[in-house]
């Protein structure tokens, strides 16, 4: 199956979501700490692995080493999302995606135009917030601040609004986005396999009959999706979106003409009753 025809699934589906991985941030340029070369890049600059330092015990006790690396490795690389997130905004301005799930940091789905979207983790804009008052900071006030990021009041250290290791996810919004898998009839894995932490834990609530799963290369458990297509997601959803504006304007021309031809259908009706009574 390609893109094109994946559409010909999404259409008839009443209830889609998606869970957008790993894969999607790093087609769009994004060095994943989960990578091994950047894994180990980091434990050499750091002395320390990407799991150590992101984590709530090195935030509380090593903080300006974890800005340190707060900074370089995760706000530094901050990009624009790429085609595949823009394909899913098309998606979901044409009702056939109903929501977007992700634990990615940079909220790019919503930053390509989704409004639907569970960020697990957090983003890095968000919730930036002083422990203490609550007092919420922007991006770049951690990002340009030049070791550890205080209240401006409490001058205690800022906490980014993503979730770190060892902390609680927000339980609410996980209740949310399950309500929403145990609403689909179709899941949409997008850059991810069937095997990762967050797909094990939401396929658990599906109950729909469509799972498809895009990623690039192969993974053991693929042959266990309903539809799997084997590439990148920048390359395969932009198809699929473009695919399904040309089904929803053909479907909306159809609708246009029954309504003229019921229009006109009613406009001759009276003519002929007149024609009736008159003989
Ligand atoms: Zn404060």
């Amino acid at each position: 199956m390609n893109g094109k025809e994946l559409a010909g699934v999404l259409y008839k589906s009443k209830y889609t979501v998606c869970i957008s991985g790993r894969e999607m941030i790093v087609e769009d340029g994004i060095d994943s700490m989960r990578n091994l070369e950047t894994a180990y890049e980091i434990e050499t600059k750091y002395g320390y692995s990407p799991e150590e330092v992101f984590s709530a015990r090195f935030f509380n006790t090593r903080t300006e080493q974890f800005y340190e690396f707060y900074r370089e490795e995760v706000l530094a690389q901050d990009k624009e999302p790429g085609p595949a997130y823009q394909a899913l905004a098309k998606m979901e301005e044409l009702g056939v995606l109903q929501c977007t799930i992700t634990r990615q940091l940079f909220d790019f789905p919503r930053r390509a135009g989704c409004h639907h979207v569970y960020n697990l983790h957090g983003n890095i804009f968000e919730r930036n917030a002083c422990p203490r008052c609550g007092k919420l900071y922007s991006m770049e006030y951690l990002r340009d601040s030049g070791k550890v990021p205080l209240c401006e009041k409490c001058r205690v250290p800022v906490h980014p609004g993503v979730t770190l290791l060892g902390e609680m996810v927000d339980i609410g919004l996980m209740t949310e986005a399950a309500d929403e898998v145990a609403k689909a009839d179709t899941l949409l894995l997008a850059g991810t396999n069937l095997w990762t932490e967050t797909v094990q834990q939401f396929l658990k609530y599906f109950h729909g009959t469509n799972i498809i799963l895009i990623h690039d290369g192969h993974h053991f458990a693929d042959k266990d999706a309903d539809i799997f297509l084997s590439g990148k997601c920048s390359e395969i959803l932009p198809e699929t979106a473009k695919e399904l504006e040309r089904l929803k304007k053909t479907e909306a021309a159809k609708a246009e003409n029954m309504e003229k031809g019921e229009a006109v259908e009613k406009a001759m009706r009276p003519g002929r009753k007149a024609d009736c009574m008159e003989s």
